[in-house]
C-alpha cells in the first residue's frame, strides 16, 4: 500500500481537526446518504439541525421509503429545493422494491439509484466502502486548483474532469473516504474561498499558488450568466374564516415540483383578476412587493390575496380553480402552522408579506 505526501499530511491534520458533525460519529451508509443530499446548495448551520430531526424521524431506509409526501415535506421545510427530497425517497424506495433493502456498495452501482449522481455516488463509496474513488464539490475545485495553481478554467466540464483525475492521482489505497473527506474540509474550513488560512494549512509546502502568490487567481471566478428578469404573482387562497391558507404542488413553472402558493406570470394577472372578479371572490394586492433569485432569474412579485366567499368554496372542482388552470393537489393549511410547512424561501417571503401585511390591519 501506497501513500503520497499530500495524503499522508492531509489526513494527520483531519484527524485532528475535523468538525464533530452528527453523521461523523459512526460510519452509517443511510446517514451519509441523507446528509449528502442535505448538504447540496444548504449551508452545514442549516442542515445539522434539520438531519437530526429528520433521522430521528426517519430512522431506516424503510422509513425513508413509507413516508407520507406531508410528513417528507415537513421534515425537508427550510433545505430548499423540495426536489432532492422527493429524488431521495424515490431512491429509498428502489432500494426497498428492488433490492429488498440492502445498500449497494460499489460507485457504479449507486449510479442505479433514482437521484443519485456521481458526486453522491463517489461520496458514499468512499465513505461508507473504502472504495479509491474521488469525490469532487466546490471546496475540492478550490484547493487542487490552489495546490497546482492552476488559473485556467476549471469550471466547465472538461476542466471539472480535469480535476477529478487529479484528485483521482492523489487518493492514497488507505483510507480514501477520510482522504475526501479531509479535502472537503480543508477547503471548507482551511483554504476558503476568501481570506485562506495558508499558516494554519498542512498542504503549504505543496500548493503552488502559495509559493507563487497567485492564490486570489486559483481558481478563476466563475463565469457569471446574465440574470433574466421575470415579473411574477404569488397567489393567496385565504379562507378567512378558519383562517386558512391554499398551497399546492406546483407542477409546472418556475419552482415546479415543490409545494407552496400558486405563481402566475404577471401577464396573465389581468386575466386571474377578472376571473376571481366574475366568481365574486374578493381580491387585493399586496402594497409591498418581494424579490427573489433563483439561478439565472431576478424574480420581482406581487402578491394577490383572493379571499374565499361564504357560501363559494375554492376547491379543486371550483370553477374559479379550473378556470385558472391551478395544480390540481392542494390543500388548506392553517396560518399558525404554515411557516413550516412552506418549502421555498420565496414562499416564506409572500407569507411574510401577507403577515406584515395582516398585522398592521389589526
Ligand atoms: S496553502 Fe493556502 S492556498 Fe494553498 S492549499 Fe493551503 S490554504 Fe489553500
Amino acid at each position: 500500500m501506497t501513500i503520497n505526501k499530500c495524503a499522508e499530511k492531509l489526513l494527520a491534520w483531519y484527524d485532528h481537526n475535523h468538525r464533530p458533525l452528527p453523521w461523523r460519529q459512526k460510519v452509517n451508509i443511510y446517514h451519509t446518504w441523507v446528509c449528502e443530499v442535505m448538504s447540496q446548495q444548504t449551508t452545514l448551520a442549516v442542515v445539522v439541525p434539520k438531519f437530526s430531526e429528520f433521522v430521528k424521524h426517519l430512522p431506516t431506509v424503510y422509513d425513508l421509503a413509507a413516508c407520507d409526501e406531508e410528513k417528507l415535506r415537513q421534515l425537508w421545510s427550510g433545505l430548499g429545493y423540495y426536489a432532492r427530497a422527493r429524488n431521495l425517497k424515490n431512491g429509498a424506495k428502489f432500494i426497498v422494491e428492488q433490492l429488498n433493502g440492502s445498500f449497494p456498495q460499489l460507485y457504479h452501482e449507486w449510479l442505479k439509484i433514482p437521484g443519485c449522481g456521481p458526486y453522491t455516488a463517489s461520496v458514499i463509496a468512499s465513505i461508507c466502502f473504502n472504495e479509491k474513488v474521488a469525490c469532487v464539490d466546490g471546496n475540492v475545485v478550490r484547493v487542487v486548483s490552489r495546490l497546482l495553481a492552476l488559473s485556467d478554467d476549471v469550471w466547465s466540464s472538461s476542466g471539472q474532469s480535469a480535476i477529478q483525475t487529479h484528485v483521482a492521482q492523489m487518493i492514497p489505497d488507505v483510507r480514501p473516504g477520510d482522504f475526501n473527506q479531509a479535502m472537503m474540509e480543508l477547503g471548507a474550513t482551511v483554504c476558503r474561498k476568501s481570506k485562506p488560512l495558508c499558516l494554519l494549512c498542512p498542504l503549504q509546502e505543496q500548493c503552488q499558488a502559495f509559493a507563487h502568490n497567485c492564490i486570489e487567481i486559483c481558481p478563476p471566478k466563475k463565469p457569471r450568466h446574465d440574470a433574466v428578469d421575470v415579473e411574477l404573482f404569488a397567489l393567496l387562497f385565504w379562507r378567512k374564516t378558519a383562517d386558512t391558507l391554499a398551497v399546492a404542488n406546483r407542477t409546472k413553472g418556475f419552482l415546479s415540483n415543490t409545494f407552496g402558493f400558486p405563481l402566475i406570470p404577471a401577464i396573465e394577472a389581468s386575466q386571474v383578476k377578472k376571473v376571481l372578479q366574475s366568481l365574486q371572490h374578493l381580491q387585493f394586492e399586496l402594497p409591498s412587493k418581494f424579490s427573489h433569485r433563483i439561478t439565472h432569474h431576478r424574480i420581482s412579485g406581487k402578491v394577490l390575496v383572493a379571499q374565499e366567499v361564504e357560501n363559494l368554496s375554492i376547491t379543486t372542482e371550483s370553477v374559479a380553480w379550473q378556470k385558472l388552470g391551478l395544480p390540481q393537489d392542494f390543500y388548506w393549511v392553517s396560518r399558525s402552522v404554515i411557516a413550516s410547512k412552506l418549502s421555498t424561501a420565496l414562499d416564506s417571503k409572500v407569507f411574510k408579506l401577507f403577515q406584515n401585511y395582516q398585522d398592521k390591519a389589526s
